[in-house]
């Protein structure tokens, strides 16, 4: 469905984004990764579904990276036609201790990034008359939780982002949607769970249940892997007249 596409994960060296970008290179999207860790890694499992993969390091908090980053998709593909904003960082405390700094990281990399990105890839997507721009928002860009004014507010905004773009190209065969995941068992929610563990002295196994019982009605994780599968359907005919929406896989949380 996406042979001869070039899509752009940010984040895509783990969790969520690589799980997306392996599902849209399964569609034969060439991709182009970006993140930091075990970055031949993440690659080799791509470019195991038969795609050209490439990476870009830029550090999504720096507006110069990310325009580098947009400037070599076009060197290496001619230009992004899906968008995928994923890369994201979480940190809890209450407001009158959290700190300053890493308030400003989470905006601008939550955020601001996918504002930088989505400037700079619209212009060839409306000249090929055909973009998906996909965001990863959160549950917390439709509800909040204590602990995290930063993420809340960070995926509030990218919802806001995510339907002004749309009205903004409604007309041009650009679409741009937010999906919004619960719980997923990614290296940032590990730490969450790890963090309870130690705070409540239990087990990581009770600590993993406490953490789905108090939010997420299914009990259950979504996987990265179906989340994959969501921005192949926001990437389908069947969605090009979908746009603005903001598509929960939360079981149940935000119905609450
Ligand atoms: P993760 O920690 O597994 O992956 C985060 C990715 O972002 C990694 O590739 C990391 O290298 C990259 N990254 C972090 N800071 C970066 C920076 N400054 N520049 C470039 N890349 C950077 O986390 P995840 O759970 O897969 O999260 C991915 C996205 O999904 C985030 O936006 C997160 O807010 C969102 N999300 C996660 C969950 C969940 O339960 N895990 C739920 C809802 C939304």
């Amino acid at each position: 469905m996406l042979q001869g596409k070039t899509a752009l994960v940010t984040g895509s060296t783990s969790g969520i984004g690589l799980g997306i970008a392996i599902e849209l290179a399964k569609q034969g999207a060439n991709i182009l990764m970006n993140g930091f860790g075990d970055v031949d890694g993440a690659k080799a499992q791509i470019a195991a579904q038969g795609v050209k993969v490439e990476y870009h390091g830029a550090d999504m908090s720096k507006p110069a990276e990310i325009e580098d980053m947009m400037k070599s998709a076009t060197a290496a593909f001619g230009g992004v036609d899906v968008l995928v904003n994923n890369a994201g960082i979480q940190f809890v405390s209450n407001v009158e201790d959290f700190p300053t700094e890493r308030w400003d990281a989470i905006i601008a990399i939550n955020l601001s990034s996918a504002f930088h990105t989505t400037r700079l890839a619209l212009p060839h997507m409306q000249q090929q008359k055909w973009g998906r721009i996909i965001n990863i928002a959160s549950v917390h860009g439709l509800v909040a939780s204590a602990g995290k004014s930063a993420y809340v507010a960070a995926k509030h905004g990218l919802i806001g982002l995510t339907k002004t773009v749309a009205l903004e190209t409604a007309k041009t065969g650009v679409t741009c949607n937010a999906i919004c995941p619960g719980w997923v068992l990614t290296p940032l929610v590990q730490k969450q769970i790890d963090d309870r563990a130690a705070r409540e002295k239990i087990s990581v196994e009770d600590a993993t249940r406490e953490l789905l019982q108090e939010k997420e009605p299914s009990l259950k994780f979504t996987t990265p892997e179906q989340l994959g599968g969501l921005a192949v359907f926001f990437c389908s005919h069947a969605t090009d007249n979908v746009t603005g929406q903001s598509w929960a896989s939360d079981g149940g949380w935000s119905a609450q």
